[in-house]
């Protein structure tokens, strides 16, 4: 398992060079070879390079960039590219552009930062079915979601998405509402009276299909 994948791991970094430490125990420990994704790479709404990355930041079409990335943490040492660049260590990347959300489309960004949110109730959109979307930009599998998301929300009036900015396993966000939760994207769905549904852990775009089903469906029971 890559350190990089949305799943709570040890350190970063730690397991790619375990084998290493073992080959050269008495070397000095190397730096760990990965970093984190930034959202400097997906920010970018550029049409893809040769390399199917944003070409404005795509450093091997700019390699005067690199410098930034490494500063910022945002750099894979074993294959020389921005982590968020890097397909070889995350082959389910992609920055295909998101559709384009129409007027009227209810979605919010409750917290960034992985600030505490107390209560999900405050939240939910009154009438609709609210999905909570906690998300992180290292996380690969977020950006499906997202995706999907709104396309779901282009189709419909009734269903509303707050998305909840993660950060880390260790801010306050996480350790309120992921605890026992392994992997993101997490999202909770509820339904219009404000009754929890369901709650998907991982990406399974068919699990979040049945549970805005199953919560619009229970709107229509007294
Ligand atoms: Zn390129
Ligand atoms: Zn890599």
């Amino acid at each position: 398992m890559h350190p990089l994948r949305p799943h709570r791991t040890p350190l970063p970094g730690v397991l790619a060079f375990l084998p290493l430490l073992a080959l050269a125990a008495c070397a000095t420990a190397p730096p760990s070879d990965h970093g984190t994704i930034s959202e400097r790479t997906a920010a970018s709404a550029a049409a893809l390079c040769e390399h199917r990355v944003p070409g404005d930041v795509c450093v091997l079409c700019h390699p005067e960039l690199a410098a930034d990335f490494k500063a910022s943490g945002d750099w894979c040492g074993e294959h020389a590219v921005p982590e968020s660049q890097c397909y070889r260590c995350h082959p389910d990347l992609t920055f295909e552009p998101l559709p384009i959300l129409r007027d009227g489309a209810d979605l919010a960004v409750i917290t960034r930062g992985g600030a505490d949110v107390p209560d999900l109730g405050a939240h939910l959109a009154p009438g609709k079915v609210t999905v909570f979307d906690f998300f992180a930009a290292w996380c690969v599998p977020c950006r499906q979601v997202d995706a999907h998301l709104f396309a779901v929300l282009n189709a419909r009036d009734d269903v509303a998405v707050r998305k909840l900015d993660l950060s880390s396993w260790d801010t306050p966000l996480a350790k309120r509402h992921l605890a026992g939760v392994t992997e993101i994207p997490y999202l909770i769905v509820f339904d219009a009276d404000g009754r929890r549904v369901a709650a998907i852990t991982g990406l399974d775009l068919a699990a979040l299909d049945r549970a805005i089903a199953d919560a619009t469906q229970t709107e229509d029971q007294p």
